[in-house]
């Protein structure tokens, strides 16, 4: 659930340049972010993901970072890993890219749909 309160808090995408900004990504400011453990705790078994540029699609942007699945013994699969940031993968293998909760939920389709619990 910390990736997405990075992403949501330390959204940095535009870096000032003299008189304008430029545009930078998360990654170049040295975002990497590591799946199932909270900020400060050290995954011993970290497993970068498939790509070096995980998208990740959030209310405010579409950003590239670094990310690390856990691999540690009691680790969930990648999917559940990144469900459980509250991010919903677009493959269930190897994903790539994933949505941010709060897009879903901005969504007409899932905000209409009475019961979901997301
Ligand atoms: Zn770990």
């Amino acid at each position: 659930m910390y990736n997405v309160e990075i992403l949501s808090r330390g959204h940095v995408d535009n870096q000032l340049a003299g008189n304008y900004f430029e545009h930078v990504t998360l990654k170049s400011l040295g975002l990497h972010i590591q799946q199932d453990h909270p900020l400060g705790n050290t995954c011993y078994n970290p497993r970068p993901a498939s790509t070096d540029n995980f998208v990740v699609i959030d209310i405010n942007g579409v950003h590239m970072v670094s990310l690390d699945f856990c691999g540690c013994k009691s680790a969930q699969t990648n999917y559940k890993q990144l469900l459980h940031s509250r991010w919903f993968p677009a493959t269930t293998t190897e994903p790539q890219t994933a949505t941010t909760f709060a897009v879903l939920m901005s969504s007409p389709t899932f905000s209409r749909v009475k019961g979901i619990g997301i």
